[in-house]
């Protein structure tokens, strides 16, 4: 199909998917092959070989592209193989201006393993994106924003930080993870490479780990493409065709969490033991106006704080919640608690944390698509 000419809905369900050419299987199978025949040396149908490219994973790449309004998408084996692939870009001596609040494993993959390479990463406040420039200097190569942000649900203006990548020559790269293309798409404004752990809604079942990357240029596709195929970090075609899958709901299930994300934020707002509660939909959070510029609703994330810090009560609803299942993770059809101190920011020290905002007793939440009586009545219960 000609992807450009249909709305998002119709190229979540059919962009890059063919009536099977074998067959006229109407889902693309599940291309279970290490390799491909050759009618004479060379000569084959633009498969060889798995890690390389395999039928099934290229539907679902084609499919990423048009949802996000790209030319070209890459899927890889978790969020964390497109990450590394992108920093794999630089070399020692170069410098990325990194959002501070951000996925604890982007966090610790940049310290814990580039840092020994010779690259810097300086975590900067992006509140406001003016502060970028600051840390600009002759070395600095990219800038790393994940928006809403992990866990606070901070909101970074891609538009802004994209005018200020172009005057300073820098790529743009935007973790979409919490937004999905649903309700934002970085490349239309501005970032180079939006980048995806379809781990989560994408996939949104919570039954497979897969990462994507999606951009428009051609040079940088044939460098990205390069490092995928050499470090080896690609997904099975079982994995793609689940996020395949996924997909074609996506957007029903985000409008569900959209809607039960506002209800759940408003009934924690107006509990009397509940201090902050971090939603990008609501109008006094900081930087509501730059959400409502750049995304089409709020979604269903959201995390908050009890009042006074209080540790202990905090850990006792994490026990409690009976619908709310303790998990790392998020973006699923069913709702997830966590505790990101302690279990996907384990990685940031405490000092770090606490100077970012991440209090000990926040508690994040993944809203699902279940009735949302049902959850508000299972909050109201474990918060008691
Ligand atoms: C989960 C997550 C990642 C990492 O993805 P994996 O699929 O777990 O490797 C990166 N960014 C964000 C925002 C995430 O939530």
């Amino acid at each position: 199909m000609d992807d450009k000419n249909y709305k998002l809905a119709t190229k979540m369900i059919h962009a890059g998917v063919e009536p099977d050419p074998a067959t006229g299987a109407i889902m693309t199978p599940i291309y279970q092959t290490s390799t491909y025949v050759q009618s004479a040396p060379g000569v084959h149908k633009g498969y060889e070989y798995s890690r390389t490219q395999n039928p099934t994973r290229h539907a679902l790449e084609k499919n990423l592209a048009a949802i996000e309004n790209g030319k070209h998408g890459l899927c890889f084996a978790s969020g964390m193989a497109a990450s590394d692939t992108v920093i794999k870009l630089l070399s020692p001596g170069d410098e990325v201006i990194v959002a501070n609040d951000l996925y604890g494993g982007t966090y610790r993959i940049m310290t814990k393993v580039f840092t020994a390479y010779g690259i810097k990463f300086h975590f900067i406040d992006m509140h406001n994106a003016e502060n970028i420039r600051g840390y600009i200097n002759e070395k600095t190569k990219m800038i790393w924003a994940e928006t809403p942000t992990n866990p606070l649900l901070n909101i970074v203006d891609i538009e802004a930080c994209g005018k200020i990548a172009k005057e300073h020559n820098l790529l743009l790269v935007v973790d979409n993870t919490f937004a999905t293309p649903y309700l934002q798409n970085p490349l239309d404004l501005g970032a180079d490479i939006v980048l995806h752990s379809a781990t989560k809604y994408l996939g949104g079942h919570s039954d497979v780990v897969l990462g994507a990357l999606i951009l428009n240029d051609d040079a940088l596709q044939e460098r990205l493409a390069f490092i995928q195929n050499s470090c080896g970090a690609t997904p099975g075609p079982h994995d793609s065709w689940l996020v395949l899958r996924g997909i074609k709901t996506l957007h029903i299930r985000m409008q569900r969490h959209c809607e039960n994300g506002k209800a759940v934020a408003e009934f924690l707002k107006n509990h009397d033991k509940i201090g902050k509660v971090h939603w990008c939909g609501f109008e006094d959070h900081p930087n509501h106006e730059i959400a409502k510029k750049q995304m089409r609703g709020f979604g269903g994330m959201m995390s908050f704080v009890l009042k006074e810090d209080d540790v202990d009560h905090a850990m006792e609803i994490l026990k409690k919640t009976k619908l709310f299942a303790l998990a790392e993770s998020l973006g699923g059809v069913e709702s997830l608690c966590g505790h990101p101190a302690s279990m996907t920011h384990a990685a940031i020290p405490r000092e770090e944390r606490i100077k970012n905002g991440l209090a000990d007793s926040l508690i994040r939440l993944s809203v699902g698509i279940e009735d949302v009586e049902d959850l508000i009545e299972d909050l109201k219960n474990a918060i008691g």
